[in-house]
Formats: C-alpha cells, sequence, structure tokens
C-alpha cells in the first residue's frame, strides 16, 4: 500500500478562547508534547473522519490539525489497523479528556 503525502500548509488561526490561549498556542503545546508525526494519526483521520468524536465538530481538511488522536485504552502501543482503539478529538475536547492529571502521562508515553 502506498503512503498518502499530505502537504498542509499550516496557517495562524488567531482566535483567542476564554482562557486566553489561542487555538494557535494550544496546537503548538500539544504537538510539542505528541510528536507531529504519528502513523496512526493519519490512520484514525482516515477511518474516523475529520469529525471530534466528542463534540461532533466537523472540521475542514485545512483545519485537520486541530484533530488529535485519542487512545481509548491509554496505551499508546495498542494502534489496531481497524481504528477500535482510537477517537478523534478535537484539541479542546481531548486536553478535557486528560484534565484530570492524565495528559502529562499520556504524551510523555508519545513520540
Ligand atoms: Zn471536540
Ligand atoms: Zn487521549
Amino acid at each position: 500500500m502506498r503512503k498518502k503525502h499530505y502537504t498542509v500548509r499550516r496557517k495562524a488561526v488567531g482566535k483567542k478562547r476564554e482562557n486566553g490561549k489561542s487555538v494557535d498556542e494550544i496546537v503548538r503545546d500539544l504537538r510539542d508534547k505528541a510528536g507531529v508525526h504519528s502513523e496512526y494519526r493519519e490512520q484514525s483521520l482516515q477511518i474516523h473522519g475529520l469529525i471530534c468524536a466528542k463534540c461532533a465538530r466537523e472540521f475542514d481538511y485545512k483545519d485537520r490539525h486541530l484533530l488529535t488522536v485519542h487512545h481509548k485504552d491509554g496505551n499508546h502501543k495498542n494502534n489496531p489497523p481497524d481504528g477500535s482503539n482510537w477517537e478523534n478529538l478535537c484539541v479542546y475536547c481531548h486536553d478535557d479528556e486528560h484534565s484530570r492529571g492524565l495528559l502529562g502521562d499520556y504524551f510523555s508515553q508519545e513520540e
């Protein structure tokens, strides 16, 4: 199977949220911790589509970097090709999902 190569220009969004963090800042935070190019990320986006599993927000192709892959069982080594352990979450929902002190653990395992 050939891999698809996408080139996405990452534009500054510049929108501010109530907490004062811009979308870009949040994305950058997550990306710094998570590592940008995960094999399973592309797969999960293709399987589950460009939609947040939690808030059902839909994303355009150009905004797809705002979607992140959550591992349902918390095990990042568990990446079944059928996508059954993945959930696409927007950065806000993902942040929320791990806000109980789990976020550090989550991202420290990632590479
Ligand atoms: Zn969401
Ligand atoms: Zn997660």
